[in-house]
């Protein structure tokens, strides 16, 4: 009896695997399988993956500070201080005077009240939206937006509704049948994430105050990149202090990790009594606030940067344009080459690859169906020969049909 007990939970057990088998097949059919690929070096414009070296043109690491001799002599100095963990969440005893720090650094970056920091861009708006959004609110949200942002919504009891890719127009026909709702959360990337375009802040910022509607950004990609002293989409348009809630990471142009919410005093108290991610989850590191406290100093003082970074996406966006290739609604260092086809696009990955330059295919679900795409992403530290370079794989890539 017991025997045959056992027998059935092995065989359940080995079947479900057999099914995880079969799910990743199919994957792999559709040209959908992902595989994790090693990167054997520091982030830089130059990698090394499988001991060879190769152009990255695919880093969020904008600025060049991912691997900066000043956030490393940071965070290797707080780590002598404060050792390395913090060992419990913020509210229980993870607070270090380094989380402090930065928080008070990030307001005044942001010219807000307050800012409370989040282990992830991912933790944040997962922990942000549903503490403002629950049972009988409504968010809305653009239908490119962040899967963050998506999943912040799926954990969120509003009703959720979805606004066509920066369509003002559409948005304003869900706020106008949203009268009912206690609360109404207008939620937008800054710069979206897999087609570089911008958000139209000053029609939702219009549209936010005509319908009471909460505003809330993510500067994930804006943060260090847009506006002219990199502070992020709200600087970029003229509209600081219009946008009660702004979110962004330290992990990508900062070249640290983790992320904040800037906004009023009230907001962020709110906050640490409400999101989840906040409140459940161990404290960042101190050695990690003080990298991205390092990597402010130099946003700060080293403008230059920043001019660097867009002078080389324009130089880009001009040679691929020169060669007749579109770069779709790109206004950023994110710029997609649009291919459609998963297959086909996952194929010109590997063609790039063999010409020596790393930038990876991305494919449903990250972006919708029908447009896979190479998404490339330039960073100030690239040199023009960098940019020449990629161009004449991309030369090739045009001969042998695959854009
Ligand atoms: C990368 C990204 C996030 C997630 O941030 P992490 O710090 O990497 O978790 C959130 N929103 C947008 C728009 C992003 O591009």
């Amino acid at each position: 009896m017991g025997n045959i007990f056992v027998f059935f939970e092995v065989y359940s057990i080995v079947r479900q695997f057999m099914m995880f088998d079969q799910e990743l097949a199919q994957l792999d059919q559709k040209h959908l399988l992902r595989r994790l690929s090693t990167v054997e070096s520091s982030v830089g414009p130059r990698i090394k993956m499988n001991g060879r070296s190769l152009l990255l043109m695919c880093s969020n690491d904008y600025l060049g500070l991912a691997s900066h001799p000043e956030l490393r002599r940071a965070a290797a100095r707080a780590m002598e201080q404060y050792g390395f963990g913090s060992g419990a969440s913020r509210l229980i005893s993870g607070t270090s005077p380094l989380h402090q720090e930065l928080e008070r650094r990030l307001a005044l970056f942001k010219n807000t009240d307050a800012a409370l920091l989040f282990n992830s861009g991912y933790a944040a708006n997962t922990g942000i939206i549903p503490a403002i959004a629950g049972e009988g609110d409504v968010v809305l949200s653009d239908s490119l937006n962040h899967a963050s942002i998506i999943d912040g919504c799926r954990l969120s009891k509003a009703a959720i509704n979805v606004y066509r890719h920066k369509d003002l127009d559409h948005l304003e026909s869900l706020l106008a049948k949203s009268g009912h709702a206690r609360r109404k959360l207008i939620v937008t990337d800054g710069v979206f994430s897999m087609d570089g375009d911008i958000a139209p802040l000053p029609g939702l910022v219009q549209l936010a105050e005509k319908y009471h509607a909460l505003l809330m950004v993510d500067d994930a990609h804006a943060t260090g990149v847009i506006g002219n002293s990199g502070k992020g989409t709200a600087e970029y348009f003229g509209l600081a202090g219009r946008v009660p809630i702004q979110m962004g990471t330290l992990g990508k142009a900062l070249g640290s990790f983790g992320a904040y919410v800037a906004g009023e005093r009230a907001l962020i108290d709110y906050l640490v009594n409400t999101a989840r991610s906040f409140i459940f989850s161990t404290a960042l590191p101190p050695a990690v606030c003080a990298a991205s406290l390092a990597a402010l100093d130099i946003v700060e003082k080293e403008p230059e940067r920043r001019n660097r970074l867009w002078d080389n996406r324009n130089r880009f966006v001009k040679g691929l344009e020169a060669l007749g290739v579109g770069v779709g609604g790109s206004e950023s260092p994110i710029i997609p080459i649009m291919i459609g086809d998963s297959g086909k696009a996952f194929k010109a990955g590997q063609e790039l690859l063999s010409r020596g330059i790393y930038a990876t295919a991305i494919r449903p679900p990250t972006v919708p169906e029908g447009t896979a795409r190479i998404r490339m992403t330039v960073m100030a530290t690239h040199s023009e020969a960098d940019i020449n370079e990629t161009l004449e794989a991309f030369n090739g890539l045009k001969q042998e049909g695959f854009i």
